[in-house]
């Protein structure tokens, strides 16, 4: 059997984004991918070829497969003919033991390719705000492991000492101590700066901000853990202009966003953007229903003089109905109303303009607004979901006929234990973006996780989504101005602005 190819794939330093382009293809190609602890595991959902997913990290029983096993593992698959990724945080050489990997490789006759990373060394200090060099400041950079056998000099401190340059040093938090110690023994500057960053570039990341001498008398505080980078020079005191990343506002926030798959990306990307972790909890799954009765009614548009939008779904499904048997032009006549900014948003991608905006984006405010537009010859279709609101039906009703389609359902999503694990009291903030996400979103937690989300701040995207909550017994909630996804956004930014 033909050989397969191995690709030794450096993940970035942590947030997945920082991956090359490269290497997002490879995952994407991959047919094995071998990873570890601190490469990032979202970029695993990049993968399209189904591939066996190895994890050679430290697993929870501290179990940890040796690097002569893995070398091993990447051949074995090799041979079975596999494209294979053996991704690693950072870049695979720095620190990495790619090297070896290689090496292994090559004795094997197996070809691969290595597909550099950023390493945390570099894009972790940049993300805390420390320039690496800096003309005036740092003349060369020190990427050194911290990693010793025992307490006895197995570093160069004597060299160590002498640079100007910054010292990085990885795999250092056991040993910080002793590091300090040899090179202040050597004579380095015992005010000379420190910072520990902490789960660099992740949305958790921290920095710390000490001296040599502070961590040869008190050692490093206990709150401080791998992975961790130890940086020492005089370029960290730029930090203070140059942190763009710790200062974002929802930095470090956990945010959990309720909302159904297909739609929590615009919610999800902007909380990301602006620093938070975001768990994605889906609790409701969209179903299409009814087709049959859809067709009918988009057979027999020209009848109708109105259509409404009550959702960003219902204006999907119906156009794709629609276009499987006629296209828009069957619904050039129709006045199109909508809720909301968010669903005139959506109408757009198919080129089409809402005629009718409530000034408030809840039904009863679209009522009255559709009312100036409408009389009794008037005929409105409503495609919509199941169990939603009759408030249109119902006011507009009195006036002319008035006749509602479900098209979809809301369903509740199975989540997964990963997901729900990370449901915990480090939870800050959770989304609701309508009623229905309130009710499968309690109704999926066990009494214990309930408890354990009593801190988080519940943010309710408008009055209905509200009501809700104060049904379900929950009182203390901020509630959105503008009932749109911005609207949540800004409620957010708001609440933390006010605690600051
Ligand atoms: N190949 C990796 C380094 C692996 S050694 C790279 O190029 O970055 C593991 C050490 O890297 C950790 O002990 C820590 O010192 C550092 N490290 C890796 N990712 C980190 C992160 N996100 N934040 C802080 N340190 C990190």
């Amino acid at each position: 059997m033909k050989y397969g190819k191995v690709y030794l794939v450096g993940a970035g330093p942590g947030d997945e984004s920082l991956i090359t382009i490269k290497g997002l293809n490879a995952i994407k190609e991959a047919e094995v991918i071998v990873y570890d602890r601190l490469a990032n595991p979202e970029l695993l959902n990049h993968s399209t070829k189904n591939p066996e997913l190895i994890y050679v990290g430290k697993a929870s029983k501290d179990h940890t497969m040796t690097q002569e096993n893995i070398s091993q593992l990447l051949v074995d698959k090799a041979k079975e003919g596999k494209i294979v990724v053996r991704l690693k945080g950072g870049d695979p050489y720095v620190f990495g033991r790619g090297g070896e990997e290689g090496e292994l490789l090559y004795d094997n006759k197996i070809e691969f390719e290595v597909i550099p990373g950023i390493t945390s060394g570099i894009g972790g200090l940049a993300y805390a705000g420390i320039p690496i060099t800096h003309r005036g400041h740092a003349s060369s950079l020190h990427l050194i492991t911290g990693h010793l056998k025992s307490e006895e000099d197995e570093l160069n401190y004597e060299a160590l000492a002498k640079l100007d340059g910054t010292l990085v040093f990885y795999m250092g938090v056991s040993n910080a101590k002793f590091i300090v110690k040899g090179l202040l023994k050597e004579g380095k500057n015992p005010s000379t700066p420190v910072a520990i960053v902490s789960l660099a570039t992740l949305p958790e990341q921290s920095t710390f901000i000490t001296d040599l001498k502070t961590i040869d008398e008190n050692g490093l505080p206990s709150h401080i853990k791998p992975p961790s980078l130890i940086a020492i020079g005089t370029t960290i005191a730029l930090r203070d202009k140059l942190n763009f990343f710790e200062k974002k506002p929802l930095h470090s926030k956990k945010i959990v966003v309720t909302r159904a798959r297909a739609q929590s990306s615009l919610l999800v990307s902007r909380l990301k953007d602006l620093g938070a972790r975001v768990i994605e909890c889906p609790s409701i799954k969209i179903s299409p229903v009814n087709e049959e009765l859809l067709a009918k009614e988009i057979n027999e548009l020209r009848e109708y003089t109105h259509i409404i939008f009550t959702s960003q779904n219902a204006v999907n499904i119906f156009m794709e109905n629609l276009m499987n048997v006629k296209d828009i032009r069957a619904i050039s006549h129709l006045k199109i109303g909508v809720v909301g900014s968010s669903t005139a948003k959506e109408l757009l991608k198919y080129s089409l303009k809402a005629d009718i905006l409530p000034e408030r984006f809840i039904a009863e405010s679209l009522a009255d607004e559709m009312k100036k537009h409408i009389d009794k010859s008037s005929k409105i279709l409503i495609p919509c979901a199941e169990g939603a609101r009759n408030v249109l039906k119902e006011t507009l009703g009195e006036i002319c006929e008035v006749k509602e389609v479900k098209i979809y359902k809301n369903e509740i999503e199975v989540i997964g234990d990963e997901i729900k694990d990370s449901i915990d009291d480090k939870v800050d903030f959770i989304t609701f973006t309508s009623s229905s996400t309130v009710n499968h979103f309690y109704s999926m937690l066990d009494d214990s996780q309930k408890e354990n989300i009593k801190r988080a701040k519940l943010v309710s995207i408008g009055p209905i989504t509200s009501n809700t909550l104060r049904d379900n017994g929950f009182t203390d909630y901020i509630e959105a101005e503008k009932h749109d996804i911005e609207g949540v956004v800004n409620a957010i930014l708001n609440e933390v602005k006010s605690h600051e």
